[in-house]
């Protein structure tokens, strides 16, 4: 017996990963859905796949040329922001190529990111984002371990840690590094937060909940 292929479902597989996607002026770079953090308000871990309509889930690891060229000119956009579904750093090299070819094409680059890759990588990888990346955003998220562990449940030892060495050595070599914390989640001391940021040369925003970064 044959069975008649079902055309929605083959026309969501034939679907082709979102590599980079827009919202407003910015451009949003999709290296990867792996994380190292499993972050509770997280949209994937709350059975969601999508960020602003978009759907980020991605079949494979997206090749880096690809994604350089679908960024196309840089200067079109605000920023291009290395985003996504995950974790941009724990592609580091092909993280470096991008940005570097959007700086060399004249435009501005921002990662949104966990803090966690001098952690993940085991050595200071500041001084490479620093030769590509324009301003950072970091997901400090809480004021302290405990509080760090309820929210995020970080699969690596000593992340809060690590997330604040971080901070400080982003601080003193990329021009604009902002801290965030989310407004709001239980336990979270926003002005502890803000204070650890400030303390380390950072800027500091309270975001509000359903906003990945
Ligand atoms: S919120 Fe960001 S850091 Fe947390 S699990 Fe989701 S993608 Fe990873």
């Amino acid at each position: 017996m044959t069975t008649r292929p079902n055309p929605a479902r083959r026309a969501c597989h034939l679907q082709p990963d979102i590599l980079v996607y827009t919202i407003e002026d910015r451009l949003y770079v999709n290296l990867t859905d792996r994380c190292t953090l499993a972050c509770h308000f997280c949209p994937k871990h709350n059975d969601s796949k999508e960020v602003h309509d978009y759907n980020l889930t991605l079949s494979q690891r997206p090749d880096q040329q690809l994604i350089i060229d679908q960024i196309g000119d840089p200067t079109r956009y605000q920023e291009v922001v290395f985003c996504g579904f995950g974790e941009p750093t724990l592609r580091l090299k092909a993280l470096i190529a991008v940005a570097t070819e959007v700086k060399t094409k004249g435009g501005k680059t921002r990662l949104n990111t966990d803090g966690l890759a001098n952690l993940f990588h085991k050595k200071d990888v500041v001084p490479l984002l620093a030769s590509c990346i324009d301003a950072m955003s970091i997901s400090l998220n809480a004021q302290n371990e405990e509080v760090y562990k309820q929210h995020c449940a970080p699969s690596l030892k000593n992340s809060h840690f690590a997330v604040l060495a971080f901070l400080e050595l982003a601080a003193h070599a990329i021009p604009d590094v902002t801290a965030t914390a989310i407004d709001g989640l239980e336990g979270v001391d926003i002005l502890a937060c803000k204070k650890l940021a400030e303390d380390r040369g950072a800027k500091f925003k309270a975001r509000t909940l359903d906003v990945v970064g």
